[in-house]
């Protein structure tokens, strides 16, 4: 089987004669003639295969997978044909939008798809809708095929889900290790954009859609439905870099002042808080994890963040939360969209960051990395810890006169921060309540998104990254059946 498409695969651009001969091969599969010849092929195939592995000593099962593999992709192409065509044959010759009759029918025109296996050749009808005004080919339609695109829906998938992971040139490597067929670099790309913009708009739908009761959500967990429970929804932001408008930086500049190459990637998860649970082998080693969560990561502004991490938190329940409660660090824009969208929900400030103020202030005075700077910000972090930050802030300010510029400064900084979110600060009572302390959920989230969409050298335009990201969260959010419906049935099967 040929792993490169005939670069005529449209048939409208075919001769007749050829087209017609090619229908002809096409039906006479549907038919089951061919069929046969060529399942006695493949077997033929087959053991001469297996054959050459039984006369080479040191070829062991790992010829024998790949053998098999290779061959019975060829096999797989036959019957992904056959059953495509009988499918396709099948197809009502009505329009898919409105229903109507189709006129102006119907020369049997050719397409070439690009399946998993191989390219398989589809003959199917078309006809022009008089009410919708268009062209149609109803089998592509029941079959599941893009107008603008070659590729069938497992294709589909896989381009989106290897790109979502890694870049198109890491991806063609692997999909040609692991499914034993070359897939483009381009190919990865082009398709994967494709079905990043579709995800776009389902995504859309979803969260202006109403919620669907947590009750009734699997993920939810149905045990904990009717138990009070805390709702913890962690909030950060990280750039990314973006070559739209590329080599006219100073144009752009010239009409927008702020016009900027990166931008914010706002990030947000949501969790109850008795997902949350530690584990690992040693006793003393153990690790928290959250086992189940809902994700949110866009590119598209402070509004669309909004808007779908409201939704997320009543996907999980948020009407129904006992306590909600939000971690993030000091940024402004967080703490807005909190008393705007969770108005009720309790505010904590991430440990971490309040303690790299203190840092800061001990950096100045004694030198980044000393012992005397530990020392002197020992008790003033246990201070924090314990909810005793007015006490801080005050230690801070009879300091701040006797203090050198630069240490000054950095307390000046500490006060600020502490007294902007002073009542954000309640870690001795989070402690107690068993809750996390720091927003290092979303924190790790982050990191591993900047592996994928902030490497070295990587530009992206923002309908790119956006459409990657949709897919990337579609994924973690457990909703990939919402796009490929056929991936539940792997699903099922490994069940
Ligand atoms: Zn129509």
């Amino acid at each position: 089987m040929p792993v490169c498409l005939p670069s005529n695969r449209c048939s409208s651009s075919s001769s007749p004669t050829w087209m017609e001969e090619l229908v002809d091969e096409i039906v006479a599969h549907a038919e089951d003639k061919v069929l046969e010849q060529d399942i006695a092929h493949w077997r033929e195939d087959l053991r001469q295969r297996l054959a050459q592995v039984q006369q080479h000593p040191e070829q062991g099962l790992g010829f024998i997978e790949e053998h098999i593999r290779q061959a019975t992709l060829r096999l797989q192409c036959l019957l992904v044909q056959k059953a495509m065509q009988d499918k396709a044959n099948q197809a009502e010759e009505k329009c898919p939008d409105c229903g109507r009759p189709l006129g102006a029918k119907k020369r049997r025109v050719v397409r070439w798809v690009d399946a998993y296996c191989g390219p398989v050749k589809l003959a199917r009808t078309h006809g022009w809708c008089p009410h919708c005004e268009h062209w149609v080919f109803p089998a592509d339609r029941l079959l599941g095929l893009r107008p603008d695109s070659t590729a069938s829906p497992l294709v589909q998938e896989m381009c989106a889900l290897l790109v979502s992971k890694m870049p198109a040139e890491q991806a063609e490597a692997l999909a040609l290790r692991v499914t034993g067929r070359r897939l483009s670099r381009s190919t990865l790309a082009r398709e994967a954009q494709r079905q990043g913009d579709q995800a776009l708009g389902v995504r859309q739908q979803l969260v202006e859609a109403p919620v669907v009761a947590p009750t009734a959500q699997a993920s939810a967990g149905r045990d904990q439905a009717s138990e009070p429970f805390t709702l913890v929804i962690q909030i950060d932001a990280w750039n990314i870099r973006e070559r739209d408008h590329w080599g006219r930086t100073k144009q752009q500049r010239r009409k927008d002042p702020k016009f900027d190459r990166w931008h914010w990637v706002y990030t947000a998860t949501c969790f109850r808080l008795s997902h949350r649970c530690k584990k690992g082998r040693f006793k003393n080693k153990l690790r928290p994890i959250i086992t189940e969560r809902s994700y949110v990561a866009t590119r598209g502004g402070l509004d669309a963040l909004r808007q779908q991490i409201y939704y997320e938190a009543r996907v999980r329940g948020l009407a129904q939360a006992e306590r909600v409660l939000v971690l993030a660090d000091g940024a402004v824009w967080i703490w807005n969209l909190v008393e705007d969208r969770f108005k009720k929900a309790d505010q904590r400030l991430d440990l971490w960051h309040a303690n790299a103020y203190l840092w800061a202030v001990a950096n100045e005075l004694h030198g980044k990395g000393s012992k005397e700077a530990r020392q002197w910000v020992k008790p003033l972090l246990k201070q924090v810890r314990n909810d005793q930050v007015a006490q801080v802030i005050t230690r801070l300010e009879e300091l701040q006169p006797h203090l050198a510029k630069a240490a000054a400064k950095a307390a000046s900084e500490a006060i600020e921060y502490y007294q902007d979110n002073q009542k954000r600060m309640k870690y001795k009572e989070g402690r107690q309540r068993h809750e996390p302390v720091g927003s290092g959920a979303i924190e790790s989230t982050c990191r591993q998104l900047q592996c994928r969409l902030k490497r070295c050298g990587q530009f992206w335009s923002t309908r790119g990254d956006e459409a990657l990201l949709c897919l990337e969260m579609f994924w973690r959010n457990d909703r990939w059946e919402m796009l490929f419906p056929h991936a539940k049935l792997t699903a099922l099967t490994n069940n």
